[in-house]
């Protein structure tokens, strides 16, 4: 994979205008988490939610 994680680390989300996170997956700690058509997840602490952001940038 070669992405810049920690550039993609953090997104604003789109719903609450807050700072989330980039999802990682547990099993290797490395690898981003992403959903069914490979987009990279991401958690909002303000919203307690889980939203994906597509190759464009936009939150799905
Ligand atoms: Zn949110």
């Amino acid at each position: 994979m070669d992405i810049d994680i920690k550039e993609l680390k953090h997104q604003k989300c789109p719903y609450d205008e807050d700072q989330a996170i980039l999802l990682v997956d547990v099993e290797t700690e490395s690898a981003p988490a992403t959903d069914e058509d490979g987009n990279l997840q991401y958690y909002c602490r303000a919203g307690k939610h889980v939203f994906s952001i597509d190759e464009d940038g936009k939150a799905k």
